[in-house]
């Protein structure tokens, strides 16, 4: 067993490598000394990113690097390298150095003063986003922390330490669709923020376009709660209130001898219906989905390679 493992999923990070490679090192030497192993994930990137990897860890014995078959995306890629881990401590951060390593003291600190399982970064600012990521995150948190019964922390990214323990409950959970965040605050034991401020990436462009933003934002919907679903319910009870006053209209006026017209509210109405039930069949959609790719179970990663030979039997299929 390894004192301390940090996991992190790198997707065309070159750029961000050496600083990266030398910024953990001088974390974890000063966390806990020569105990510790980093593991850097190799998402399928497109640029010089493995090769590189390959290099730094011809030199660094402590430097595990895992080669994906292809890009599996944020939270599969971080999934292969907590699998791989074997440290009693577990500490995920981002590749663009974002998440300062070098607050690795301090959040192992708060975890023995407050006996925690877990310790998640919370960010009390974020430099070098844009309005939009900002706005859009803030507004994404909210919403999830309203939608789902479990408390997932506002504000807070993968950036975390874990223990053992808690790694291991996580690992348990089969599911395909991930969103680790929430996972962990699903867990339980005691989990405590740990307020930093985030720091504007290392080098490179973000690895989340509006596409996997969106994605991402429903894996975690869908993966903690049913609230969408019982939007239906909620619009079906009031189209048929709606119904019940045109109804109550149609009559006046055919007792009152009033001819109606209306070709705009009749296209109104065809047009508001189908939109809701189209809505509703999409939300349905969303969660058939999810049981059908967890139905075909397929593994949820593939390990193509892991620097150094004695280690390579730790990696197999997901
Ligand atoms: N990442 C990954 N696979 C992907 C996209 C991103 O492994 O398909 C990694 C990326 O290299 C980084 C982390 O996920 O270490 C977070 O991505 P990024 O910093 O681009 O996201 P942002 O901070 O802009 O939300
Ligand atoms: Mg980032």
């Amino acid at each position: 067993m390894t004192a301390l493992s940090i996991v992190v999923p790198c997707f065309n990070e070159e750029a961000c490598l050496p600083l990266l490679h030398q910024r953990l090192t001088g974390a974890a030497r000063s966390a806990v000394g020569e105990d510790y192993e980093i593991l850097l994930v190799n998402d399928g990137s497109r640029d010089g990113s493995w090769p590189l990897m390959q290099r730094l860890s011809a030199s660094d014995p402590r430097l595990v690097c895992v080669d994906l078959s292809r890009n599996h995306g944020h939270q599969l890629a971080l999934t292969a390298g907590l699998d791989l881990a074997r440290g009693e401590l577990i500490l995920i951060v981002d590749a663009d150095l974002q998440d300062p390593p070098e607050l690795l003291p301090d959040m192992m600190r708060t975890m023995g003063e407050e006996g925690a399982d877990v310790v998640y970064g919370v960010r009390r600012s974020r430099a070098g986003e844009t309005h939009f990521k900002k706005a859009t995150a803030a507004a994404f948190y909210r919403l999830l922390s309203r939608a789902t019964d479990i408390a997932i922390p506002v504000d807070a990214g993968d950036f975390r330490l874990m223990s053992r323990r808690a790694l291991d409950v996580l690992l348990a959970m089969p599911e395909q669709a991930r969103f680790i965040r929430g996972m962990v605050a699903w867990i339980g034991f005691r989990q405590v923020p740990f307020l930093y401020d985030r720091a504007e990436r290392a080098a490179g462009e973000s690895k989340y376009p509006l596409g996997k933003m969106l994605r991402f934002a429903f894996d975690a919907l869908t993966g903690f709660s049913s609230a969408p679903l019982k939007l239906a319910s909620h619009a079906g009870l009031l189209l048929s209130l709606g119904s019940l006053l045109i109804i109550f209209y149609i009559a006046y006026a055919f007792i009152s001898g009033q001819s109606i017209q209306g070709w705009t509210s009749l296209m109104l109405v065809v047009v508001v219906l189908g939109a809701v039930q189209m809505f509703v069949l999409a939300m349905m959609g969303e969660y058939i989905g999810r049981l059908y790719s967890q139905a075909k179970q397929r593994p949820l990663y593939i390990v193509q390679e892991v620097t150094g030979a004695p280690r390579q039997a730790r990696a197999g299929l997901g």
